[in-house]
């Protein structure tokens, strides 16, 4: 009887900065697999070198991605085992590989996750801002018009906002926050795991102050996380909201759906709504 080998892709994370940082499984795999697809070959084959592997490279980058498909969803019929690796941090967060993986998935072939570093959570993990829910905006417009309308539509989000920058904008990104969202504290994470990895935290115009003042500080890469919108205060006889609860207890809304839904239309604190929901309620 003859054994038919599954193929399967594996999507491998490598290290945003201190090649330590490797897992022993990404290894492991990045040795044994029959080729690695990597957005920079040369890039990766610094890695490889490092790691004492030598296996063949197929460059996978977003001007070939959608040529690449058909190569690899061939290649693992056949029963060939396939690894994907970006320059750093985990592929398809802001890097190559979402069509590829996409159209693979199908087209029924085995794609597996081997995760470890990705410089957006590397950096929630130590901004000491809310992370239980964060929105990742990747990289802004680079144009300031764009850029800006972007912020503003997000800007009374009350969950962590996750941007990632490069050097050569994040003065203007910070401008522009410091337009957009004024005094809100901002976390600046750069150079994660490398040696002049550095935590700023402040307004906008305080962090962009610091820039400027030492232009050390504006090199390498950047993760901007910007804290939530303050809850909105409302106070307790807001005759709009006072309204829209007693309409909805008039419909037998219960009380807790009834702050649930004054929450989502006039902001404010839920425990606030629910209270004015129980009174009301307990008067009718
Ligand atoms: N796939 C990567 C990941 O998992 O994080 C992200 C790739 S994206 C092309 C590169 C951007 O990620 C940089 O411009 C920067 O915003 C962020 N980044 C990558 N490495 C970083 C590091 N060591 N420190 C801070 N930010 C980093």
């Amino acid at each position: 009887m003859s054994e038919t080998k599954e193929g399967v892709l594996y999507v491998v994370a490598t290290p945003i900065g201190n090649l330590e940082d490797i897992s022993a499984r990404a290894g492991r795999l990045l040795s044994e697999v029959d080729a690695i697809a990597a957005e920079d070959t040369r890039h990766t084959q610094r890695l490889l070198r490092h790691l004492g592997i030598e296996r063949p490279l197929i460059s996978l980058h977003e001007h070939n991605e959608a040529a690449r498909v058909e190569q690899f969803r061939r290649r693992l019929a056949d029963g060939d085992t396939l690894a994907l690796v970006s320059d750093a941090g985990t592929p398809l967060i802001s890097d190559p590989g979402f069509l590829l993986v996409r159209e693979l998935r199908q087209a029924g072939c085995r794609v597996v996750p081997v995760p470890g570093p990705c410089a957006l959570i590397a950096a929630l993990s130590v901004a000491g801002l809310p992370t239980d829910r964060f929105t990742f905006e990747g990289f802004l417009p680079a144009k300031s018009g764009a850029r800006k309308k972007q912020l503003e539509a997000g800007a009374a989000r009350d969950e962590t906002r996750v941007f990632y920058e490069s050097p050569h904008r994040i003065r203007d990104l910070l401008a522009d926050l410091a337009a957009v969202v004024g005094e809100r504290q901002v976390v600046l994470a750069r150079e994660l795991t490398k040696t002049f990895e550095t935590l700023l935290e402040g307004s906008a115009s305080e962090l962009l102050s610091v820039l400027e003042d030492d232009p050390d500080q504006a090199r390498g890469e950047f993760v901007v996380m910007l804290a939530g919108a303050p809850p909105k205060e409302v106070s307790a006889d807001d005759a709009e909201g006072e309204a829209l609860i007693r309409a909805m207890l008039a419909e037998d809304v219960g009380v807790k759906n009834a702050a649930a839904v004054a929450v989502r239309l006039l902001g404010g604190r839920r425990k606030h709504w629910y209270q004015l929901a129980l009174t009301l309620k307990s008067e009718s």
